[in-house]
């Protein structure tokens, strides 16, 4: 029993070590708690933690490129075609799903019953309108400066501009009147009130195209796969470009396997460094317990039975190996909040443990960490339908479908960062007229339903690889293509 347990640590060494360090995570935040450590002591004590989001962060761009790249060009057109218009189809379909699950979930469950509207703040802060937030979407995937996109992304900005009434003149209200009323004091005589009836200034909202910090991913994703295309198609003369781009995604993957030693140290740190930030538990699950509960039972229903269910259904195996070979990716998904953080080691979990052809998830798995949100997009419709039921909102089916749709959008919307589902949010909101500054009711249990939806995520875009592979298997048996060109991959 000792050499096989000893064996058992071996192999799966790392993960026991990621496992432990999420338990020491939680059970350090929750004791330093009761230390009451300075702001100043907390930034300090998050460092290891900021670094692994450093570690990470760092080596997306150079694998987004270099795998969508080499994947696509090392394929000829027909295969990538197909595969692509399957990997799509299959994350346009699953989205879907999660939505209408996150819908059901929530009507069920009803947790807007028991909370109270008064509890809210209201931010009052001026919103974006869902078709400013399409527009963004389309503009950024069309970068005008591919430099620029790996530190910007387009955000259209919303400012308010006072404006006052215009009328004509026989109609408006008189600019000011003023009434002095006049009083003897001591000898002298002193004015005592005036009124002033000036009409109040219309504030309106102007919209105007802007940027905000952080990579624009989608942007990024959509050049790398055209490229891609066009390289595969160059043949002989691409060769050398998509050689240097095996080459670099051959590099970056080597450099995970060093790093991913350092992040179960930096994971201690990212838990407990976010459990002593948040806000007292107790108060805050008088209020949101139901909806978090009601986040995370959709979520469990979608990811653990009905993705594992198709998984079965398609591939005929066990989805239980398959998400076991993945557990390292959702630690590190639970742990950043990130899918594009986790996007490194959702690729060596793949390749190392799931054996998945490598050009399948260097396709598959950039394109879903942009656009394929599962946990997103079941959490958004559950929180729209969450703040409609805080307002005694009665929503029609029609609603209901354009909650399903529009979650489904703001979902492909979202960047793989922490917490953006909670931004493109406005897209479903506006759409069926419901308050957007009540996305502030829901803004304290973000931060921990983000890490339940960024596994999720992860988890979407993995199984799709791995039914991908199934689907595509006699394509890929027959078309070699031009990973020819790096003989010693490992
Ligand atoms: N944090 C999520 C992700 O990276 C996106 C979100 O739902 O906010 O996948």
């Amino acid at each position: 029993i000792l050499a096989r347990g000893r064996d058992v640590c071996k192999q799966n060494g790392l993960l026991i070590l990621s496992v432990l360090s999420v338990i020491v995570g939680c059970l350090l935040g929750f004791f330093l708690r009761t230390r009451r450590l300075s702001q100043q002591e907390i930034s300090y004590f998050q460092f290891p933690g900021e670094l692994l989001m450093r570690m990470l962060k760092m080596m997306i761009l150079p694998l987004v490129i270099s795998s969508l790249m080499s994947g696509l060009a090392s394929l000829d057109p027909k295969t990538s075609s197909r595969l692509g218009i399957l990997t799509v189809a299959y994350y346009l379909w699953t989205t879907f799903m999660a939505v209408v699950v996150g819908i059901f979930m929530v009507s069920v469950i009803h947790p807007g019953s028991a909370a109270q509207k008064e509890t809210a703040e209201q931010s009052g802060k001026p919103v974006m309108s869902s078709a400013d937030a399409l527009l963004d979407l389309i503009r950024n995937m069309f970068p005008a400066n591919l430099v620029e996109a790996t530190f910007k992304q387009y955000r259209t900005k919303t400012t308010p501009v006072v404006k006052s009434p215009r009328m004509a003149p026989e109609e408006a209200p008189p600019r000011r009147i003023l009434i002095y009323g006049v009083q003897e004091e001591n000898g002298s005589r002193v004015q005592n009130f005036a009124l002033d009836l000036t009409p109040p200034p219309e504030i309106i909202y102007k919209s105007e195209p802007g940027t905000s910090d952080g990579m624009n991913v989608l942007g990024i994703v959509f050049f790398s796969a055209t490229m891609g295309i066009m390289l595969g198609r160059m043949g002989d003369s691409g060769a050398p470009l998509v050689s240097f781009c095996q080459c670099l995604n051959e590099s970056v993957m080597k450099i995970v396997a060093v790093a991913v030693w350092y992040f179960p140290f930096g994971i201690v740190f990212l838990i407990a460094g976010k459990i002593l930030e948040m806000d007292d538990p107790r108060a805050v699950g008088k209020k949101l317990g139901f909806y978090s509960i009601t986040v995370v039972c959709g979520l469990v229903l979608h990811g653990l039975f009905i993705l594992p269910l198709l998984y079965f259904l398609i591939t005929k195996k066990n989805p239980i190996v398959f998400i076991r070979g993945i557990l390292q990716a959702l630690l590190i998904a639970l742990a950043t909040s990130s899918s594009s953080a986790t996007l490194p080691i959702t690729f060596k979990c793949l390749l190392e443990n799931n054996h998945i052809d490598r050009r399948i998830a260097r396709f598959v798995l950039p394109v879903g960490a942009t656009i394929n949100m599962d946990g997103t997009a079941l959490y958004e419709a559950v929180a729209a339908i969450f703040i409609a039921q805080v307002n005694n909102y009665e929503l029609d089916f029609g609603q209901i479908i354009t909650i399903s749709i529009t979650a489904t959008a703001a979902s492909i919307g979202a960047a793989g960062i922490p917490q953006a589902g909670l931004v493109t949010m406005v897209i479903v909101l506006t759409s069926v007229g419901l308050p957007t500054d009540d996305i502030t009711l829901i803004i304290a249990v973000d931060w921990a339903l983000d890490r339940f939806r960024t596994m999720i995520n992860v988890l979407g875009d993995a199984l799709a690889a791995g039914i991908m592979a199934h689907i595509c298997r006699k394509d890929f048996a027959r078309d070699t293509g031009t990973e020819k060109l790096l003989p010693r991959e490992t």
